[in-house]
C-alpha cells in the first residue's frame, strides 16, 4: 500500500509500504481525507516525529477490517479515530488529564497514521462520523477538538472581547469557536492578506495586518486603551508572544495554541501588575464527540478553512513544500487518500 513515511527534517516520502496488521481490538481503517497539520509541517522543518512513522493524525475513514474480539464496530463505519491515546494507567490519566499522559501514543507522530491507504487503530480511539458531516468536514474534527479544549481551560465567558493572533487553521477555529461561544469584539491580526478576508468572511468584527499598521495602536483605538479580555497566540512565533502581554487587558488572560520553536521573552511585570492570567493549551481528547456535535450541527463550519484539497503522491511538493513557503496563503490543506 502507498504510505507517507516521515524519516526526519525534510524527509518525507510516498512510498509502498507493507499493510498492517490488525489486532483483536484493533479496527482497519481506509483514511478519506487528511489534514496537513501545523504540526506535521513543524516536524518537516526541525524534525520532531519518530522516523519511519507514517505521518497523519487529523483525518476521516471508513472501517474496511474489523480484529476478532472487536464487536461495536462494522465493515462500512465511517469514523474519526482520537489522535491522542493514553495509557489510562499514569497518574495524569487517572487525574482525566490525558493530554499529559506519561506514556501516550500519537496517531501520526509516535505511530502509524492516516497519510496511506490503511491504518490499524485501536477500537478504543474510534467516533462515529455521523451522515451531516462529510469526509473532508470529518478531518476538521481533531483541530476543532483541540480549540475547543484550549477555550475551556482559558474559562472563556460570554460576552468577552477577544484578539487572535495569526489566522491559521487553529486562529479562525478559535475565532468560529470564540463567535460560536457568545464572544464580544472579536479583532483578528494576520500578516497574510488573503487569511484576513477569509477571517472577516468567518465573523471577525475587526481585522488588522501588523505589517501595514499596529496591533497595539488598532487595540487602543477600539477598546479606548483599555486592552482586550482574551488574547488568544496562534502564530507561535517569539514576537507576538511577548507582545500578548500589552495587548491584554488588566486582570485579562492570554491563551497559548502557537507551538513556538523559540524562548519568548515575557513582561512579567506587566503580568503581575496586571494579574494577568496566562493558560497555554496543547492537545483535545475528551472535546471529540463535542467537535463532532458542532460540526454536525452547522454552529461550527469549518469548510471555508480548506483552501486545497491534493492528492497522496504530491503531498511533498503540493503540500509541505508549498506550505512552509513564503508564499503560500494557504489555510488548511487536505490529503485525498
Ligand atoms: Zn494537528
Ligand atoms: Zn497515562
Amino acid at each position: 500500500m502507498r504510505a507517507a513515511v516521515y524519516e526526519g527534517t525534510r524527509e518525507l516520502y510516498v512510498r509502498e509500504v507493507s499493510e498492517p496488521t490488525v489486532g483483536p481490538h484493533d479496527v482497519l481503517l481506509k483514511p478519506k481525507y487528511v489534514g496537513i497539520c501545523g504540526s506535521d509541517l513543524n516536524a518537516w522543518q526541525y524534525g520532531m516525529f519518530e522516523p519511519g512513522v507514517i505521518i497523519g493524525h487529523e483525518f476521516s475513514a471508513e472501517i474496511v477490517g474489523v480484529g476478532r474480539e472487536v464487536a461495536a464496530w462494522s465493515i462500512g463505519d465511517r469514523v474519526v479515530p482520537n489522535s491522542l491515546i493514553p495509557c489510562g494507567e499514569c497518574k495524569f490519566c487517572s487525574q482525566q488529564k490525558h493530554s499529559l499522559c506519561e506514556n501516550m501514543q500519537m496517531v501520526g507522530i509516535s505511530m502509524n497514521g492516516g497519510m496511506a491507504d490503511l491504518v490499524s487503530l485501536p477500537e478504543s480511539t474510534l467516533y462515529h462520523l455521523p451522515k451531516s458531516i462529510d469526509d473532508k468536514m470529518g478531518a476538521m474534527v481533531e483541530p476543532l477538538a483541540v480549540v475547543l479544549r484550549a477555550f475551556e481551560r482559558a474559562r472563556f465567558a460570554k460576552g468577552v472581547s477577544v484578539l487572535i493572533l495569526g489566522a491559521g487553521p487553529i486562529g479562525l477555529l478559535s475565532l468560529l469557536v470564540a463567535k460560536e461561544k457568545g464572544a464580544g469584539r472579536v479583532l483578528v491580526s494576520e500578516v497574510k492578506p488573503p487569511r484576513l478576508s477569509l477571517a472577516k468572511s468567518l465573523g471577525a468584527d475587526d481585522i488588522v495586518n501588523p505589517l501595514q499598521e499596529s496591533i497595539s495602536l488598532r487595540l487602543e483605538s477600539l477598546t479606548k486603551a483599555q486592552g482586550t479580555d482574551l488574547v488568544v497566540e496562534c502564530t507561535g512565533a517569539p514576537g507576538p508572544s511577548s507582545e500578548t502581554f500589552r495587548l491584554v487587558k488588566r486582570g485579562g488572560t492570554i491563551l497559548v495554541l502557537g507551538i513556538c520553536e523559540e524562548p519568548v521573552e515575557a513582561d512579567f511585570m506587566t503580568g503581575v501588575l496586571n494579574e494577568l492570567s496566562i493558560q497555554f493549551s496543547y492537545l483535545g481528547y475528551a472535546e471529540f464527540p463535542k467537535a463532532i456535535r458542532l460540526i454536525s450541527s452547522g454552529r461550527v463550519n469549518p469548510a471555508p478553512l480548506v483552501t486545497r484539497v491534493i492528492p497522496l503522491e504530491r503531498v511533498v511538493e503540493d503540500g509541505f513544500e508549498l506550505l512552509t513557503g513564503p508564499s503560500s496563503s494557504d489555510v488548511k490543506v487536505l490529503v485525498q487518500i
